[in-house]
């Protein structure tokens, strides 16, 4: 490869991301990059403090001498830590300048406020990561605070990427970790989509699956290969485009998150980063599975818990949101998805005539609940729900929350249908001591 050749990673057509460098000194290339893809449009940089030493500086100097003409940069304060909040969004928008292209220079948060903004002014922009932290750098929509309410802001994925793992070096080790965390969840939620193609809830879709499960273990086969797992978080990215759906990269792990997230979980004072939540939650998706695996199906069965009528759900549903920060949904969609009568009946049949062969499979997609301790550990990641500032007990309602919250089908409805769920999370014991 010479010197002037883009380290260019291939990207499936059809999406908004047109174009991913990844590489060792790749900043280098984003004059070229932006050229190319943004031709006669004036690069905009927004960056925080942090950011713009990090990367943003020596992005502006490139840009200058490559003769190109950026605007002025907008900087953020670096502290206080800048929240994902919909009005910085709108407020980047509303001083954005005439036929630039935007360049988000940060991690996730800053990239999040870029996307939505362009996203406002229907145009495409660049993003250059400073840190190899979440999945969220390629997917479409931003995870922003609307009136104070987390939500995903439908918007476009940035059209190009220029990732340099020396400057993604200089993060804060936690970040990666949390990035591998989050990447390893790709295991766990493939099985989860087994779960729902099984019982006929969401089928697989081939070429989605063989983005993301055909290389997931290369990818997360060394926690500290950046290269290796940004390119995975990037194809997570995609595989949530191809789809639009999160379904690819998010199962029953982050839907626990969700509810912490709700519930306003922090340790020692501030927020625990997403992958470190997503994390523990795929230890306890693990072991709910592993109770498939290894329980036969007579003997499960022999546990389940009978049907209930409407009214007890009702309540059940009730006492489980009764910390009242969750909205008004979880309780409209756990009951439109509660089986009642010849549905419910019907359901458990199916679950037990598919118990086995599904247990079989998720042998064979997923690691042990040890082997996925041991990858977290040493990826440097906490492992029990007290290192993310859960009480065992948080952590036991929050599993069970967990499956009111979405209309994904999970291990959590499977489970639940079967009457099995609380016998399944006896289970959850290996990671309360
Ligand atoms: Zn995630």
């Amino acid at each position: 490869m010479s010197d002037n050749t883009m380290p260019v990673i291939p990207v499936p057509a059809g999406l908004d991301t047109r174009c991913f460098v990844l590489g060792e000194g790749a900043l280098k290339y984003l004059p070229q990059l932006l050229q190319q893809e943004f031709p006669g449009a004036t690069p905009w940089l927004i960056a925080d403090t942090n950011t713009w030493k990090a990367a943003g500086a020596e992005a502006e100097k490139l840009l200058i001498a490559a003769g190109m003409k950026p605007a002025a940069a907008y900087i953020f304060p670096g502290t206080p830590v800048l929240h994902p909040d919909f009005a910085y969004s709108e407020k980047l928008a509303s001083v954005m300048p005439e036929n630039c292209v935007p360049v988000a220079v940060g991690s996730g948060v800053i990239n999040d406020l870029v996307k939505c903004a362009a996203g406002l002014k229907k145009l495409p922009y660049c993003c250059v990561p400073t840190a190899c932290s979440v999945d969220g750098f390629t997917s479409a929509g931003a995870a922003l605070a609307v009136n104070h309410n987390k939500q995903t802001v439908k918007c476009p994925a940035p059209a190009a990427l220029c990732a340099d793992t020396s400057i993604m070096a200089t993060a804060p080790g936690p970040m990666l970790s949390s990035g591998f965390a989050d990447l390893l969840t790709k295991v766990v939620a493939g099985a989860d989509w087994i779960i729902a193609d099984t019982v006929g809830e969401q089928a697989i879709r081939e070429d989605v699956w063989q983005l993301i499960q055909g290389n997931i273990r290369r990818w997360v086969s060394d926690s500290k290969d950046m290269l290796n797992i940004f390119e995975g978080l990037a194809a997570t990215g995609y595989s949530m485009q191809m789809m639009l759906d999160s379904r690819p990269a998010s199962g029953s792990e982050h839907l626990f998150s969700h509810v912490w997230e709700m519930e306003g979980l922090q340790k020692d004072g501030t927020d625990v980063s997403h992958g470190f939540k997503v994390g523990v939650g795929l230890l306890a998706t693990a072991l709910l599975m592993e109770y498939i695996i290894s329980t036969p199906v007579k003997e499960a069965f022999a546990h389940a818990q009978s049907v209930l009528s409407t009214e007890e759900r009702s309540a059940e549903i009730d006492k489980l949101l009764v910390k009242n920060c969750y909205g008004a949904e979880p309780k409209k969609i756990s009951l439109a998805k509660f089986k009642t009568g010849n549905a419910a009946a019907q359901r458990r049949e199916l679950i037990a005539s598919v118990w086995e062969e599904l247990g079989a499979k998720l042998s064979k997609q997923l690691y042990t609940f040890e082997e996925l301790r041991a990858m977290l550990k040493n990826a440097d990641c906490p492992v029990t729900p007290a290192e993310i500032g859960l009480s065992n007990e948080q952590f036991l309602h929050g599993i069970k929350t967990a499956q009111l919250i979405r209309n994904r089908y999970t291990v959590l409805d499977f489970l639940y249908e079967a009457g099995l769920l609380d016998e399944a999370m006896k289970n959850l014991e290996k990671m309360m001591q």
